[in-house]
């Protein structure tokens, strides 16, 4: 029997035969990422349905010297969740460990405002769990329909509420994690208080699976908004976006639960692939503001907060023009806008994503001069962009049609190339060129490039510690 079927085998004892899927076409869901841009072979992907079932096989794999691949919902953008095709020979083809199963809400403390899941958990499911109880989960983003709980540790996601909540890790309160030889860390405490040594859970949120596989976690829940109310503002400068922003900081603080930018070529991308979306208003604006404000104070006048805001933008010459969702289907109609972006994108055409965050003061600056040096370069690039604006996080995309994109000889090479001019703005400005997304397969060279060799240092120095054998996903420092 070859190493790679003897594997399969101890696999099928680990988990039972039915959760081990070895062939072609079984592993075919599993082994592409959603957009069908990356993936590679796999020797087998696994289904196991409890911590013991993972631990015990991280432990067969790690003793076949083979790799594992944790994958979420697999939802990802930077390919992180499938193989890396980077495959020698067959037995060199990792083992993907998918966390469906483990769909389980262990518990949920509404006095302690505390939530405990299995990491296979959809994050929809968590934000019900929650709401069942009248709490809220902080984290929302397009794919929450299908995103894991701990891809979304994997990964410290963002999304929308960043500017309110925080991201993914500022909602941790403990993990679970089977380690990369087997064992599992249970750090699954609920506490906000815990000053005892290293917080060891740190490492692990963001790590993209490269460091063990988390199989549990504790989060903290937040009061439920009684109150929310959405804007649609249109402006001509990223400058005037800013302004909005600023004032709105000044007059509801806290209660700013959203507040996204989107450019002209981004929204007609949307109307183009969605004809039954109607914009709010003013569809020639060069950008659009949709802003969200929430309380948990039912008699909270948000609407008349808004509208008090609104008006000063207009006095000052900073707003083109606004419209207030009057009821909660409008609201709903201005989000699905917004979520309605990834879809659009994709189907039209090949759209290099970068993922930048800078100072958000630096803004402007940034879309101007990354911008600029895109059109430069490559005048046929249709630039879209939406952000996370009160994060400084913007998804910077140059986009090239299709058969442009066909017509590349080396086409990664060429994706690598763009990037790079548009994460060296960001980085001329303080930046970062993942802000929320991770290194993945997409950008290990950018972050060769683009960390300090005393940073990379530190980075290899943990991963020595916890997977000196380098059998965990190779996204982060895994290859060398
Ligand atoms: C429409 C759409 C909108 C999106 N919007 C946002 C957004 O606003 N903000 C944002 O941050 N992201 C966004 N994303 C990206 C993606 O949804 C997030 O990165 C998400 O956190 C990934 O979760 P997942 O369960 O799908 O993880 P996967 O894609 O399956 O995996 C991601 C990484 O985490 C690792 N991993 C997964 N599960 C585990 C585990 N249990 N233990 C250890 N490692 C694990 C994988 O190996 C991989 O490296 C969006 C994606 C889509 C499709």
């Amino acid at each position: 029997m070859s190493d790679a079927a003897a594997l399969i085998v101890a696999l099928r004892d680990c988990v039972g035969a039915p959760h081990v899927l070895a062939g072609a076409d079984d592993t075919a869901p599993y082994t592409r990422d959603w957009r069908g841009r990356y993936g590679g072979e796999a020797l087998a992907v696994v289904l196991p349905g409890s911590t013991e079932e993972v631990s015990a096989v991280v432990r067969a794999c790690a003793a076949a010297g083979v790799r594992v691949v944790p994958q979420g919902g697999n939802t990802g953008l930077v390919g992180g969740a499938v193989p890396m095709g980077d495959r020698i020979a067959d037995d060199n083809a990792p083992v993907v460990v998918a966390l469906r199963r483990m769909n389980r809400i262990r518990d949920v403390d509404p006095l302690g405002n505390t939530l405990v899941a299995d990491a296979g958990c959809v994050l929809e499911t968590i934000q019900q769990a929650a709401d069942a109880c009248d709490r809220l989960y902080g984290v929302s983003l397009g794919a929450q329909g299908s995103c894991q709980i701990g891809g979304n540790v994997s990964t410290n996601a963002g999304g929308t509420g960043v500017l309110k909540y925080g991201s993914t890790r500022e909602q941790v309160l403990g993990l679970e994690v089977v380690l990369p030889d087997g064992r599992v860390w249970d750090g699954l405490r609920r506490l906000r208080k815990d000053n005892t040594g290293y917080a060891l859970k740190q490492l692990f949120i963001g790590a993209e699976g490269s460091l063990g596989i988390v199989t549990g976690v504790a989060l903290r829940l937040h009061p439920k908004p009684a109150a929310i109310a959405a804007a649609w503002l249109t402006v001509d400068t990223v400058h005037d976006a800013l302004a909005a922003l600023e004032l709105l900081q000044a007059m509801a603080g806290e209660r700013i639960a959203g507040c996204e930018l989107l450019n002209r070529a981004e929204l007609e991308t949307v109307a183009a692939q969605f004809p039954d979306v109607r914009l709010p208003t003013d569809p020639e604006a060069p950008y659009a503001v949709l802003v969200e404000l929430a309380d948990t104070w039912a008699r909270a006048d948000l609407s008349g907060l808004l509208e008090d805001a609104l008006g000063r933008l207009a006095e000052a010459g900073r707003l083109r023009d606004a419209a207030i969702a009057a009821s909660e289907a409008q609201r709903q109609a201005f989000w699905f806008i917004r979520h309605s972006i990834a879809e659009a994108n994709r189907k039209s055409g090949m759209g290099l994503a970068c993922d930048v965050a800078v100072p958000v003061r630096a803004l402007p600056a940034f879309i101007d001069r990354a911008g600029g040096a895109v059109r430069a370069r490559w005048p046929n690039a249709t630039i879209v962009l939406v952000a996370h604006m009160g994060d400084g996080n913007v998804h910077f995309i140059p986009r090239f049609s299709f058969e442009d994109w066909q017509a590349l000889e080396d086409p990664a090479a060429f994706a690598d190339i763009v990037r790079a001019v548009v994460h060296d703005e960001a980085a001329a400005l303080g930046g970062t060129f993942s802000a929320e997304h991770g290194i993945g397969r997409v950008l290990p060279g950018e972050l060769a490039r683009l960390r300090s060799p005393l940073e990379l240092e530190l980075m290899r120095r943990v991963r020595d510690a916890l997977d000196p054998a380098r059998t965990m996903n190779p996204v982060i420092l895994g290859a060398s």
